[in-house]
């Protein structure tokens, strides 16, 4: 087959520093793993801590981006899984060794050597992309690739820390309404609890708009919700918001922390602990959260927002998105 070898990607160089666009070889897909044309790729918080240094030993130079919507174009050895042409995602969860006691616990997600998409190995701001199709889920239809991308991450993570709060949770909190909770909010919506959304002090639009998406109440991360919470979700990666979800939850109460990275927590008096309430922490996903997930987002039509921009834009895309000044998620299309 012959095709052009190089492509263009956003690359990484040094965290620290912009990222740049480069013309780069196309990758070659290895036994078990398929080439894919990206056609969209999310732009999640998780970046934004890679780029800064947050996260230690990123692959150097590195492709960013673990929402990877693509088609299959090229088929390494051994794959029956998909056909040229399929309609593909990628997540975070890159590859897992399916050996160490974790993976044989059903727990793959924290897997002993696990690789990560667009962190220690390259990722989808770029024309191509490789994925192991063990981590590759199949796009339901209806959903155009701009507004599919964010379901790999923001909903897909977001899922697994909805999943964590219990399911017999009826009022739930979220703290931080950005890409992963405008999803979340209306899968809890859509299974009939009530969503109480929480945002930076004064941000009256994302109130708003978690309004619309038929949350209960929505106001300050400062203030306490009208009625106690069953459990509370904290998306923003603000170490304060864990106690003030605290004081927010009623007896035996999960705050789920759901970011890979957060600020330091400040120290709290044990009374907002105590009566069982707990805090917990959601490390990457499995393939079970991909498929579930997946199958909701088949059920009914998860109305994902999204900003685009164009792949030699994604230095002005990351600055948007620190601002806080993008409404639901930011997607490159290359
Ligand atoms: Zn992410
Ligand atoms: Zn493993």
């Amino acid at each position: 087959m012959s095709r052009v070898k190089t492509m263009r990607a956003i690359v990484l160089e040094k965290p620290g520093e912009p990222l740049r666009l480069k013309e780069v070889p196309i990758p070659s897909p290895g036994p078990g793993q398929v080439l894919l044309k990206v056609a969209a790729c999310g732009i999640c918080r998780t970046d934004l801590h890679i780029l800064d240094g947050e996260l230690p030993n990123p692959k150097l130079p590195l492709i960013p981006g673990h929402e990877i919507v693509g088609r299959v174009v090229e088929l390494g050895a051994g794959v029956t899984r998909y056909r040229i042409g399929d309609r593909v995602g990628v997540p975070w969860l890159g590859y897992t060794d399916g050996t160490c006691r974790y993976c044989r616990s059903g727990k793959e997600n924290l897997c002993e050597n696990a690789r990560f998409t667009g962190y220690t190995i390259d990722g989808g701001y770029a024309e191509y992309t490789v994925a192991d199709v063990r981590y590759a889920f199949p796009i339901p239809d209806g959903y155009s690739d701009a507004n599919a991308a964010p379901l790999l991450c923001a909903g897909l993570i977001g899922y697994r820390a909805y999943w964590m709060a219990g399911d017999e949770v009826e009022r739930i909190g979220m703290y931080g309404f950005g890409a992963a909770a405008h999803i979340i909010a209306q899968v809890a919506v859509h299974q009939g609890k009530k969503v109480y959304a929480f945002t930076r002090p004064g941000d009256r639009e994302k109130q708003e708009f978690a309004r619309q998406l038929g949350a209960v109440w929505a106001g300050d991360s400062t203030v306490l919700p009208p009625e106690p919470l069953d459990a509370a979700i904290i998306f923003a990666p603000v170490g304060p918001l864990v106690p003030a979800a605290l004081r927010a939850v009623d007896k035996g109460g999960t705050v789920v922390c759901a970011g890979i990275h957060m600020s330091e927590i400040p120290a709290f008096p044990y009374d907002i602990l105590w009566e069982e309430r707990r805090i917990v922490s959601v490390a990457n996903l499995t393939r079970r959260d991909g498929e579930e997930f997946m199958a909701i987002a088949r059920e009914f039509p998860i109305e994902t927002h999204v900003t685009e921009f164009p792949l030699d834009r994604a230095n002005k895309a990351i600055a948007e998105l620190r601002a806080g000044r993008i409404k639901g998620a930011a997607v490159l299309i290359p």
